[in-house]
Parts: structure tokens; C-alpha cells; sequence
């Protein structure tokens, strides 16, 4: 981490940056010099220290609560409510667009992006995992199940979900070890496999983040369901497919995807997406009342995964989109707390995987492979089925119209081999 010196004016980001202007998203960081975890936005190549912007004074008419930009996760903050978030968002946005008069702020504030280390934006109370791609969904009751039938029942009247685990959701960069786990008997019966996964895959979802609690009972209108929402990030959400096959019969997904998922850094808000908001798939049949809304609920956002192998160039093996997502968030949410579940700020909606109608745009080496038949072959000519130790796994994913992008960086991490089992 160096810390070279910062200009004294404002260092505006280049025109393809995911860090414009328009974004203003919220973030947690320390330094080599100052290791307290502490709240930032990021403009451009720079990360801006918010307790400092506070320390000069300029949030003082918003009141807000003492060392709020101190703390290490940004809960309290978000807790705050959309009207001093966004005025702090406002606030930042008049700053850095006043050369002349706050140019000097800058110098002060900012650190170079190189020189900040990322931790987890908010504390993850819980995290749920929607399955709300109508392709993934139907890809994998193709491979699994039936080809002709592929959709279960259920599928077109709820959003699917499950309760995933929230003491491994980790911040982009952090590496993730092979799991080891129990496979399936062959084919031939017998006692089952045991050993470190041999398919290890990604899945691209993204994830929004609680910014509004509930009480005990209390359910979240469809129609009211986005004041509940902060924003949003991208989420690696790791499967080991053989434990899974194994293990899910009959309550779902556990250690195939409890070991590890990684989170990108920034949490843009759900204000910065307002212009990409999009029409969603049709849905037929109609969903029940409670499920019904009115409007464009979807967002229009570009997403990629690149695989870097140790020491290679990297290859994009999937471009997708948010918009493709059969059920939208508000559903989601209302769905989630329909039966009086609460919700509590910092907990982490993810979307299920979001694959498109392309096979190039499946959201999973599962599907890209068709369960490794169709193997990839990467620019370094390697190929592969699904994720080899050494490789790292890349999610980005940005907006843009108009002139005016939004985006989220990236959801790092690298496969580190399995430690020596069994274990002793
Ligand atoms: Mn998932």
C-alpha cells in the first residue's frame, strides 16, 4: 500500500470510470496509516474519508450523530433513514463538483485507491439467497430434472429462496479456500466420496442491502418495498456442486454454499441506479395480490465474470444483465416478510443467479459447461469445467445511459488448494 501524496485540487474520474459523479456510493476502509475500519465514498481512483469531510464541517447542517463516519461498518449510518443518506450523497456531489471553492477539501480527504484497504460495508445480520432467474432456473431443472418440465411448480408463483449464512459473506480480494465435503455414491451404490470439492463453481448474483428495519410481523408492500432498500453490490455466491447434489435432499442448500461468498466493496445506492430502471420479464401467470406492482422494478445493469488463472491473462467467460430477473427486489422483499419475518438494516438480499437467454450470458460454470459436456477454453488455451485452484473469479458490473455510468468495481476472489483432509 503506498501512500503517495494526493493533488490539492479535485482529480475527476475518466469518462469510462464506474465512479462518476452520478454514483456517490458508501464504503468501509482503513489505511497502512490509520487502521481504523471508517466510512468513504469513492470518486474516481480515490477514496474520500467521510469522518474527515465531517471534521470540516461540511455535513453540519444535516446533525448528524457524533463519529457516525467512525464506526466500522456503515449500519448506523444507513439506520439514519433515506433523507440524511441522501443528503449526504447530495452533500459530496456539491463538493466535488465546486473546483473553485472545495478544491482544497481534496487534498485532505482523499486517498489514492491503492492505498485503501476494503473491508465489509455493513455488519450482515442475515443473508438470504433469492433463485429469481427464470433462465438459471430453468437451465438447471434441464440438467437435474426434467428437460420438457424443467420449472418446478412453485416457481412462477413464489420467489424461491433459502436462508444462507452470514459469517462467511467476505469483502472482494479475500482469498477462498477449496471446501471439502461428502459427495454422492457411484453410480453403483456404495459409502459416499469424500475429499475436497472437484466442482467448484461461481454463481453471479447481485446483492441489496436492508436500509430500513421491521418489526416482528410486520410485512413490506410490494409498493413500499424500496424505501427498504439501501443499495445494491455484487455477489459471488461460491458452490461446491457435488456437495450440493449430495446434501440438498430434502431442505436445500447448506455446505456447498456456506463456506464462502464474496461481496464488492461499494454499496451504490439505489438513487444512483434511478436511471437505469427498466422493465422486467413478463410474468404469466399473474402472481398472487400480494406479489402484483406497477411500474418498471428492474434495473438495466451490465455484468461480466472473468476467470484469471495463476499467473495468466484473464478471460470474461459470462456477460449477463440485472434486468433479466423474473422476480424483482420489491418482490422479493415482500415475499421475505409476508409472513411477519423482520428485517433488519444491514441484512443481504442476494438475487439467485442471474443468467439471460444466451448460453454466453449463464450465470455459472454449471450452465456455461452444461455441467462441464462444453468445457471453456481460456485466452491462455486451458480449459476448463469449472474453477481450478489458482484461478481467481471476477464479478463486474456497471450502468450506463446517456452519458451518465454507474458502477460497482469488482467481487474478487482467488481459490486457494484444499488443507490436507481428512482432518485429524
Ligand atoms: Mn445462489
Amino acid at each position: 500500500m503506498s501512500a503517495e501524496p494526493v493533488p490539492q485540487n479535485i482529480v475527476h474520474p475518466a469518462s469510462d470510470s464506474d465512479f462518476s459523479i452520478h454514483n456517490i456510493p458508501f464504503g468501509i476502509f482503513s489505511t497502512a496509516r490509520d487502521s481504523q475500519p471508517r466510512a468513504a465514498t469513492r470518486y474516481g481512483d480515490y477514496v474520500i474519508d467521510l469522518r474527515l469531510v465531517r471534521q470540516l464541517g461540511f455535513f453540519k447542517d444535516l446533525n448528524l450523530p457524533e463519529a457516525i463516519f467512525a464506526r466500522p461498518a456503515l449500519n448506523d449510518f444507513i439506520a439514519l433513514g433515506k433523507p440524511v443518506t441522501s443528503a449526504v450523497r447530495a452533500r459530496l456531489q456539491e463538493l466535488l463538483r465546486d473546483e473553485r471553492g472545495f478544491g482544497s477539501f481534496f487534498a485532505y480527504c482523499a486517498v489514492p485507491v491503492q492505498a485503501a484497504r476494503m473491508h465489509l460495508p455493513v455488519e450482515i445480520g442475515d443473508y438470504t439467497d433469492f433463485y429469481s432467474s427464470k433462465e438459471h432456473a430453468t437451465n438447471v431443472g434441464k440438467m437435474f430434472r426434467d428437460p420438457d418440465n424443467a420449472l418446478l411448480p412453485n416457481w412462477k408463483h413464489i420467489p424461491v429462496g433459502y436462508h444462507g449464512r452470514a459469517s462467511s459473506v467476505f469483502i472482494s480480494g479475500t482469498p477462498v479456500k477449496r471446501p471439502v465435503g461428502q459427495f454422492k455414491p457411484t453410480e453403483t451404490g456404495g459409502t459416499p466420496g469424500f475429499g475436497p470439492t472437484r466442482l467448484l463453481d461461481f454463481e453471479l448474483e447481485m446483492a441489496f442491502v436492508v436500509g430500513r428495519p421491521t418489526q416482528p410481523g410486520q410485512r413490506i408492500p410490494v409498493a413500499r418495498a424500496e424505501d427498504y432498500i439501501f443499495g445494491l453490490v455484487l455477489f459471488n455466491d461460491w458452490s461446491a456442486r457435488d456437495i450440493q447434489a449430495w446434501e440438498y435432499v430434502p431442505l436445500g442448500p447448506f455446505l456447498g454454499k456456506n463456506f464462502a461468498s464474496t461481496v464488492s466493496p461499494w454499496i451504490v445506492t439505489l438513487e444512483a441506479l434511478e436511471p437505469f430502471r427498466t422493465e422486467g420479464p413478463a410474468q404469466e401467470p399473474s402472481p398472487l395480490p400480494y406479489l402484483q406492482f406497477e411500474g418498471p422494478k428492474n434495473y438495466d445493469i451490465n455484468l461480466e465474470v472473468a476467470i484469471r488463472p495463476a499467473d495468466g491473462e484473464e478471460t470474461v467467460v459470462c456477460r449477463s444483465n440485472f434486468k433479466y430477473m423474473y422476480w424483482n427486489m420489491c418482490q422479493q422483499l415482500a415475499h421475505h416478510t409476508v409472513n411477519g419475518c423482520n428485517m433488519r438494516v444491514g441484512d443481504l438480499c442476494a438475487s439467485g443467479t442471474i443468467s439471460g437467454p444466451e448460453p454466453a450470458s449463464f450465470g455459472s460454470m454449471l450452465e456455461l459447461t452444461w455441467r462441464g459436456a462444453r468445457p471453456l477454453t481460456l485466452a491462455d488455451g486451458s480449459v476448463r469445467k469449472f474453477i481450478e485452484d489458482g484461478d481467481t473469479v471476477i464479478l463486474r458490473g456497471f450502468a450506463a445511459r446517456e452519458g451518465i455510468r454507474v458502477g460497482f468495481g469488482e467481487a474478487s476472489g482467488k481459490v486457494l488448494p484444499a488443507d490436507p483432509w481428512p482432518l485429524s
